[in-house]
């Protein structure tokens, strides 16, 4: 018995029959005692459909606009799912973001939770009522919408729990798990029982899109465990936690991808003090996130410069870098989106030596060319060509031996 956070995401919610099958998951919970939220998705597609909706009625939507257009799928499922639990004889209401309140800041489209009002929620569960709340969606201070990120449901989710001192946060999902990669590219992949805050967040980070990043700082930084289970079946399940003696120190303990990247070279860039402060400045002054960067060693006083950004960001980046690159005197600036990232992730891997070598010959063997690469205690990320994704993924899988995980 205690106050239990459920996640469903948008294939277990992508149609009516689907919300039938999660209220009866949510009723399961209620009636054995405990009081209940529930964060909801918008059904499978619905968010990509109306952020194409955005592109065609303007080419650069205003932010605001766009973040209350794209919000909407989630009012259509949480409003559902209360219908069908009333139906059924339970107490349920659903809240948007502007009506718990969520607050967040002001940047649209990946705006951040600062604070959640727990009031509204607290007294309706006190009455019994099970709690149905928008994912992904949030208010500033001014009132406007904004929205946490794609597949910002599940911060939502984790934040809830925070702010509520919830018991524990399930993210049900189409997966039964969290695995050493994405089981929908690699059958060979293994489900983990238990993963810590720290490994899981690097697997996100680098493209694991079960959870969204944000959601395991915020579950680390509150202590919030985690379940990762699927919609579908009772069996499986991860647990998402702190990091205990018995975890072991696996030095690769899953391999990524991320799809969402485009790789940007400034050519032949005068190689002075300030150049990269003033190609990169502007870039942050629009909330653009510079991820990989690598600067070749220069030759007669010029260098070339090369980095990614998300690929949704592309237009917007290439404003920037072009004015920027024009004005501290570089030749061109080269766009090339059909660039992927392959990670490798493990906590293990501060004590062992080799693992970056066997990570690059792993991939040479397979004729797949490295066009950057960029490391971290618990991490190796390389880019390469979007086409050798899933070889990359299938190769390295192998050649850490994954599938022999338990
Ligand atoms: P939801 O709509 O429920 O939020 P997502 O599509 O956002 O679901 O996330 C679940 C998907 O994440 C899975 O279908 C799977 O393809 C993908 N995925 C990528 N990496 C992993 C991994 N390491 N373990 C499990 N799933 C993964
Ligand atoms: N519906 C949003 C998205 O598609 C949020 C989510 O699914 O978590 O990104
Ligand atoms: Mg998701």
């Amino acid at each position: 018995m205690g106050l239990i956070v459920h996640k469903y995401g948008g294939t277990s919610v992508a149609d009516l029959e689907k919300i039938e099958n999660v209220a009866r998951k949510v009723i399961r919970t209620k009636e054995a005692g405990n009081e209940v939220v529930v964060v909801l998705s918008a059904m499978a597609g619905e968010t990509d459909r109306l952020i194409a909706l955005a592109q065609k009625a303007a080419e650069d939507p205003d932010p605001r606009e766009f973040d209350s257009l794209i919000s909407t799928g989630e009012q259509v499922t949480v409003t559902l799912l209360a219908m069908v639990l009333n139906r059924l004889g339970y107490r349920a209401k659903s809240f948007l973001g502007t009506q718990v309140k969520v607050h967040t800041d002001q940047a649209f489209k990946k705006a951040r939770i600062v604070r959640i009002d727990e009031k509204v929620l607290k007294h309706e569960l006190k009455k019994g009522t099970i709690c149905i709340v928008a994912g992904f969606q949030g208010v500033d201070e001014e009132g406007n919408i904004t929205t946490l990120g794609r597949g910002g449901s599940d911060t939502s989710a984790v934040a809830l729990a925070a702010a509520l001192r919830a018991d524990a946060c399930d993210i049900y999902t189409d997966v039964d798990g969290v695995y050493t990669t994405d089981p929908n590219i690699c059958p060979q992949a293994k489900r983990l029982a238990k993963i810590s805050y720290d490994e899981m967040l690097e697997m996100a980070r680098a493209g694991a899109k079960v959870l969204q990043p944000r959601s395991v700082e915020m579950a680390k930084k509150y202590n919030v465990p985690v379940y990762v289970k699927s919609t579908f079946t009772d069996e499986g399940g991860t647990l998402v936690t702190k990091e205990d003696k018995d975890m072991e120190k696996e030095v690769v303990s899953g391999v990524t991808y991320d799809r969402d990247q485009a790789k940007f070279t400034v050519v032949r860039v005068p190689d002075r003090p300030g150049i990269a402060a003033r190609l990169f400045t502007p870039l942050a002054d629009k909330n653009i996130v510079v991820d990989m960067i690598i600067q070749n060693a220069s030759v007669e006083g010029f260098t070339d410069l090369s980095f990614t950004v998300s690929r949704k960001e592309v237009k917007t980046a290439r404003e920037i870098v072009e004015k920027a690159a024009r004005e501290v005197g570089s030749e061109r600036v080269e766009v090339d989106e059909n660039v992927s990232k392959i990670s490798i992730v493990g906590v293990g891997m501060i004590s062992h030596s080799g693992v970056a070598a066997k990570m690059f010959a792993t991939l040479a063997r397979e004729g797949i060319n490295i066009e950057m690469i960029s490391t971290s205690e618990i991490k190796i990320s390389c880019v390469v060509h979007a086409k050798y994704t899933e070889l990359a993924v299938m190769a390295l899988h192998e050649a850490f031996q994954l599938e022999q995980r338990s």
